[in-house]
């Protein structure tokens, strides 16, 4: 057999393999897609996860079949002596799922595999930038992280406290998850992999804009909706314009009506008309 002849089979092999484990894959998310959603699960949620209380009903459905899929494909690991139960598990993957409901059903966050969970606030190397050119590396107090190698850290007590209250804007699992979103694309700049490729133009130019008129306010102290954090960067304002966007949504569209129209757009759902707690 040529050479040619040898390279030639070993990717029919390899093609129909791939085939096949696709095809296996698929059906597999099916079965789970369709297996009833535990009542358990829906009473945490029911108790725990505000913004699933206030969730259109539709919605809802989509939202369920999305975290049946991330509880079974995603793996979640204990640190600093935590116990991963259930409840914990179902309050994530409702929060992460809430911004891809308008994704495919195929699956949810394909590059992500571990959620790690620590019981409070914990101690993790840290990058501070002091300007374009100049970095210092220390350690900081976190509730949470976004790796690009697949992985999510979170604070249980952050998620337990934010999961149930609107006030205050702040959400640890959106944060993150929209760094993930963010990151699929292989760069954390704030712009993400938008559906309607003929949306980038006007995402960039309003989110440009957005970023800068936030920033100016930032340092001029002028009183925003958008938590502070989000003028370190464009990969920290998409996410914290993210966490904004769903948890006060109608006093960002207040504040931003175009950004808030971008994220809508990207999300897929109107916050601002869910009815509010
Ligand atoms: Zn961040």
């Amino acid at each position: 057999m040529t050479f040619w002849a040898v390279v030639f089979v070993f990717l029919a092999l390899w093609g129909t393999l791939y085939a096949l484990r696709t095809r296996r894959l698929r059906r597999r998310r099916e079965r789970v897609r369709s297996r009833p959603f535990p009542a358990e699960w829906n009473a945490f949620l029911e108790k725990k996860v505000v913004l699933y209380r206030i969730l259109p009903e539709d919605l809802r459905k989509i939202l369920r079949r999305k975290i049946l899929l991330f509880m079974d494909e995603k793996h979640f690991e204990g640190c600093g002596g935590l116990v991963v139960t259930d409840e914990m598990k179902v309050v994530i993957a409702a929060q992460a799922c809430l911004l891809v409901l308008n994704q495919r059903d195929e699956t949810v966050y394909s590059g992500l595999s571990s959620i790690l969970v620590y019981p409070d606030a914990y101690i993790a190397p840290e990058v501070i930038p002091l300007d374009d050119n100049l970095c210092i590396e220390t350690t900081g107090v976190q509730s949470g992280e976004s790796w690009r190698e697949g992985m999510v850290v979170l604070a249980w007590r952050d998620v337990r406290n934010e999961s149930k209250s609107l006030r205050h804007g702040f959400n640890v699992v959106l944060h993150e998850f929209a760094h993930q979103l963010d990151e699929e694309n292989g760069a954390a700049d704030g712009m993400p992999i938008l559906r309607d490729r003929g949306g980038y133009e006007s995402w960039q130019s309003v989110f440009r804009r957005e970023f800068k008129k936030f920033r100016n306010d930032s340092i001029a102290r002028r009183n925003s909706p958008l938590d502070d954090y989000g003028a370190s960067d464009p990969a920290e304002f998409f996410a914290v314009a993210t966490e904004t966007f769903f948890q006060v949504p109608r006093r960002l569209r207040k504040a931003a009506p175009d950004l808030y129209m971008q994220l809508m757009k990207y999300y897929g759902v109107n916050p601002a008309e869910w009815q509010q707690p």
